[in-house]
């Protein structure tokens, strides 16, 4: 027993009762009990969503004990995985067998099955978010039977369960696509928001991996491209440096400077203008999951909506005139990111190239007005929110933005008929 919280202290929740079963075979029992009695479980990764979705309403379930690659066949590129594996436990023992992730988000310390359960992504425009990567799964449902869904006899099962919002049963191992290990070169430069939008189609398109960072009141950004290092060359960032940038400048300075801005939010635009002119270019090539994971040691809430890739540069243009307008101070950058179209019933990119455009403001700082005027803003351009993070969308408004819905909500009157794993989020956003 004890209280739960999430990473951004968002969400509160005491007190409750852990379960942290070794086996599928106890988690089948665990929740065949639970549905006996009437009760309620919710699975839980590592707490790193901003909203409520992982909230328990009686009993937690923990994968901590389910950890590790449970095989690997490196001919068929394919790995099955306990689904309370970390990210970055995952990165690792991948790479001892010279195996690496075909994608990822920017840190490493969500379990596999929290980030599949999302929709978590990472940025390419011709890659899907993790979920696509999923061969199959095995899954405890409400009533505690086992099922064994796998993409070669059932694809469209994996396509309706890969984004699962811990809403069909607690998922046990899932398989996943892998590639051979490879290095990432990284190329991070300033560059000026205009020039960025105006090839932005390009840009994204000529490289595996393309993000940027705006820094708002002004017209600076920090691109980053990430290609294959074919022939494997290049060094990584010294150690001083990588110590400089990642953790003195990106997390103990910028602590400062979000309190700093938390006490005189009207410095936000100048400490803006000098942040963007101090950015310096870097490049360099490491182990891909080197170069896709940081380290975010200051916290911050965050909304990220999904956008139809042709809405994004008049999105942040309705972003920056809001900002202008309202009078609303920004000291955090908004980040944009790609993917390609996918099949996943409840993927944000599902059959629509995406553009993924995130806020974020610091934890001290209300930020309900600037995310209130973002979501009003994505609104107008069929804005799909990322279901761990900030959004206040419901079931009616979902469905009209994800045309399987209605498909997902009765796989999961026939997965869960009890509502075993239900939680007011779920209740929102799937509207029972
Ligand atoms: C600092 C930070 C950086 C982030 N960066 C990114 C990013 O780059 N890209 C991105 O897309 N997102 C990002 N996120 C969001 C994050 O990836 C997702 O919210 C993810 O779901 C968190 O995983 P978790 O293990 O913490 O899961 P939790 O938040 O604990 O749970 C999330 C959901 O997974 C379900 N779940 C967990 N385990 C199971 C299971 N075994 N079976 C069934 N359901 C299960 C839970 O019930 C819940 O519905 C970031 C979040 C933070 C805090």
């Amino acid at each position: 027993m004890g209280t739960w919280e999430n990473w951004s202290g968002t969400v509160s929740v005491a007190p409750t009762r852990v379960y942290a079963p070794r086996t599928t075979a106890e988690v089948a029992d665990l929740v065949a009990r639970a549905a006996e009695r009437g009760r309620r479980l919710r699975p839980v990764g590592s707490g790193h969503s901003f909203t409520p979705i992982a909230a328990p309403v009686e009993g937690q379930v923990s994968l901590r004990h389910l950890t590790g690659i449970v095989s690997a066949d490196r001919e068929a590129g394919a790995v099955r995985v306990a689904a309370g594996t970390s990210l970055h436990e995952l990165n690792d023992a991948l790479a001892r067998i010279g195996l690496g992730m075909v994608n990822l988000g920017d840190i490493d310390r969500q379990t596999i099955s929290g980030a599949l359960a999302t929709g978590t992504h990472g940025t390419g425009s011709e890659l899907t978010g993790l979920a696509g990567l999923v061969r199959g799964m095995t899954l405890v449902t409400g009533d505690g039977s086992v099922r064994h869904v796998h993409r070669d006899r059932d694809p469209d099962l994996v396509r309706l369960l890969a984004v699962g919002l811990g809403a069909y049963g607690i998922v046990t191992e899932v398989e996943l696509d892998v590639m051979p290990a490879y290095r990432l070169r990284a190329l991070e430069q300033p560059e000026r928001l205009g020039a960025v939008l105006d090839e932005v189609d390009e840009i994204s398109r000529s490289h595996r991996h393309f993000e940027f960072y705006w820094f708002p009141h002004t017209d600076r950004v920090l691109t980053k491209r990430n290609d294959i290092a074919e022939d494997g060359s290049g060094a990584p960032l010294p150690r001083w440096r990588e110590q400089l940038d990642d953790h003195v400048l990106s997390n103990l300075v910028f602590e400062q400077v979000n309190r700093l801005v938390c006490a005189r939010p009207s410095l936000a635009p100048r400490i803006n203008q000098v942040s963007g002119r101090a950015l310096s270019r870097r490049e360099f090539t490491d182990a891909s999951h080197r170069v896709f994971c940081t380290r975010r040691e200051v916290r911050f809430v965050e909304s990220e909506y999904a956008v139809p890739r042709h809405a994004l540069v008049q999105v942040l243009r309705e972003l920056d005139t809001w900002i202008e307008r309202s009078g609303e101070h920004i000291a955090f950058p908004v980040e944009v990111r790609f993917a390609a179209a996918d099949e996943i019933a409840l993927s944000t990119a599902y059959q629509r190239e995406t553009a993924y455009v995130a806020i974020h403001q610091y934890h001290r700082r209300d930020p309900s007005r600037y995310f209130a005027a973002f979501e009003a803003i994505v609104a107008e351009h069929d804005g799909r929110p990322h279901w761990g993070k900030m959004h206040t969308l419901d079931a009616e408004r979902l469905s009209a933005l994800y045309p399987r819905f209605d498909e997902s909500r009765r796989l999961r009157d026939e997965l869960d008929p009890g509502g075993v794993f239900t939680n007011p989020y779920l209740e929102q956003v799937l509207g029972r």
